[in-house]
């Protein structure tokens, strides 16, 4: 790999790994508002009988049918998140600001934006936060 000098923190990839990256959040900003929408039409539509089963009367299946409402929620939290992280990304490549570390400000590798698009974080900042905690 050659090195790149990026004086000004700016985005200094190809034209065609930036077209590719804006596809692969394109498809994954589609497929995740699709979940999201399956996810709060099951909210409201259907009702509390489908997304709060009841199980039951006793204390236990009261407990059963809680963790399974709050299991529902935090897959809603966690679509809602990658969108807004997919979206943050697009934004990015407008901004030509993509594919820079947001810590060392240094470009993060090609090959790991290819396999999560949504990285904002080069692999050693990565490495040193996951460290620290
Ligand atoms: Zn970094």
């Amino acid at each position: 790999m050659p090195k790149v000098s990026v004086p000004n923190a700016k985005s200094n990839l190809p034209k065609e790994f930036l077209e590719t990256i804006k596809k692969k959040l394109f498809d994954d900003k589609a497929r995740l508002e699709k979940e999201l929408t399956k996810f709060s039409k099951k909210e409201t539509a259907e009702g509390a009988e489908s997304t709060f089963p009841n199980y039951g009367d006793t204390e236990e299946d009261n407990a059963h049918e809680v963790a399974d409402y709050e299991a529902n929620l935090s897959i809603g939290n966690d679509l809602e998140k990658s969108l807004r992280d997919v979206k943050s990304a697009l934004k990015k490549i407008e901004n030509n600001e993509y594919g820079i570390c947001k810590y060392c400000h240094k470009p993060i590798e090609q090959k790991r934006l290819l396999a999560r698009p949504t990285s904002s974080a080069c692999i050693e900042c990565k490495k040193a936060i996951i460290q620290e905690v």
